[in-house]
């Protein structure tokens, strides 16, 4: 008997593991994938641009940043948002206990990151990291993973990195995504790397392909700088494409209807190309931006749903497929599991 439950015992900790890593990480804590419901992949609630050796969170009042992102989350829940990811880095104004306390105040769930921002000339790593050994990097992110940033117990969901948008990657950005391989290995967390166009993309879908990482692990960040060629290259071998840039424009500009047009060409396109399940789209909007009063001008997160998916609608988009873009693939993509190669 007593050997027949060791034989369990074994059974369940093969299993465990995996069952306990099928989630989202959100800031209040894991939840189940189907919990993700509808979520907005690529945006911030607040930035800070001075650099990583000048920020931190003396630079900003918490309660001023969290009034005035309320009203915008509160606006994205009449459109059935239940989901934020917050893609501020460290050392770029990201604030796990800001983003709790909005997570608390409209039961929104939201996501944060760990990883360093390489774009901006290693302005925003700080110089004692800069050149660590990607290992030690990515030991700081696992560690961030498993007990949280800070000492708030707060954990990330994804990994967010950022190289420059160059035909070749730097050694100290092939560090940063090697870092990232090693602690997806470790974690399951998605790789969401600000990248821009095709070059560098495919440079580091082959830098993870070598470590033994899958690209479906990848999200190719800021893909709107990228080509269709390139989208169907990258999504052939798993990787996911974000088009995270809507801007349905204002009604006194000149181009008024911002760049609607081009994504619903684009998506036609992509859906032609028969790869929309690896489709991610989003605003890359918001937010306060420290230094400023109040934070600055602060644009809000609702063009996808008043101005983008009517016209996708109207371009003969199904409802199957724009819940494929907007709930299915991103729960694929950011679910917490390791894509090996
Ligand atoms: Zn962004």
């Amino acid at each position: 008997m007593k050997k027949f439950f060791g034989h369990i015992l074994i059974f369940l900790a093969t299993i465990a593991p995996y069952d306990a890593m099928a989630q989202i990480i959100t800031v209040s804590g894991p939840i189940e994938p189907e919990e993700m419901g509808l979520p907005l992949i690529h945006e911030h609630i607040m930035v800070d641009w001075i650099g990583a050796d000048s920020t931190g969170h003396h630079r900003w009042d918490r309660n001023e940043i969290v009034e005035r992102a309320l009203p915008y989350l509160e606006e994205v829940k009449e459109y059935g948002v239940t989901t934020f990811l917050d893609c501020t880095p460290a050392y770029l104004g990201r604030d796990p206990y800001v983003l709790k306390e909005l997570a608390d105040r409209t039961g929104i769930h939201i996501l944060t990151n760990t990883g360093y921002y390489g774009s901006g000339n290693n302005k925003f790593i700080p110089e004692g990291v800069m050149n660590a050994p990607a290992k030690q990097m990515a030991s700081h992110w696992i560690k961030e993973f498993k007990h949280g940033i800070e000492g708030s117990g707060i954990r990330p969901g994804f990994i967010k990195i950022s190289v420059e948008n160059e035909e070749n990657l730097s050694e100290t950005h092939k560090n940063l995504v090697r870092a990232a391989g090693l602690t997806h290995l470790e974690t399951g967390m998605a790789i969401v790397s600000h990248t821009g166009g095709d070059s560098p993309a495919m440079a580091q879908i082959s830098l993870l392909k070598e470590m033994g990482v899958s690209p479906s692990a990848f999200v190719w960040t800021h893909a709107q700088n990228g080509t269709i060629p390139g989208y169907l290259q990258a999504a052939g071998q798993g990787a996911w494409i974000s088009l995270d840039n809507i801007d349905g424009g204002t009604p006194n500009e000149p181009d008024g209807t911002g760049n609607i047009d081009w994504f619903v060409k684009t998506l036609l396109e992509l859906k032609d190309g028969g790869i929309l399940d690896h489709i991610l789209i989003s605003h890359d909007a918001g937010w306060y931006t420290v230094g400023e009063k109040n934070g600055g001008s602060y644009r809000g997160y609702t063009d996808l749903f008043t101005k983008l998916i009517p016209q996708l609608e109207q371009n003969g988009f199904t409802q199957k497929e724009i819940d494929m873009l907007l709930r299915q693939n991103p729960k694929k993509a950011y679910t917490i599991h390791i894509r090996e190669e």
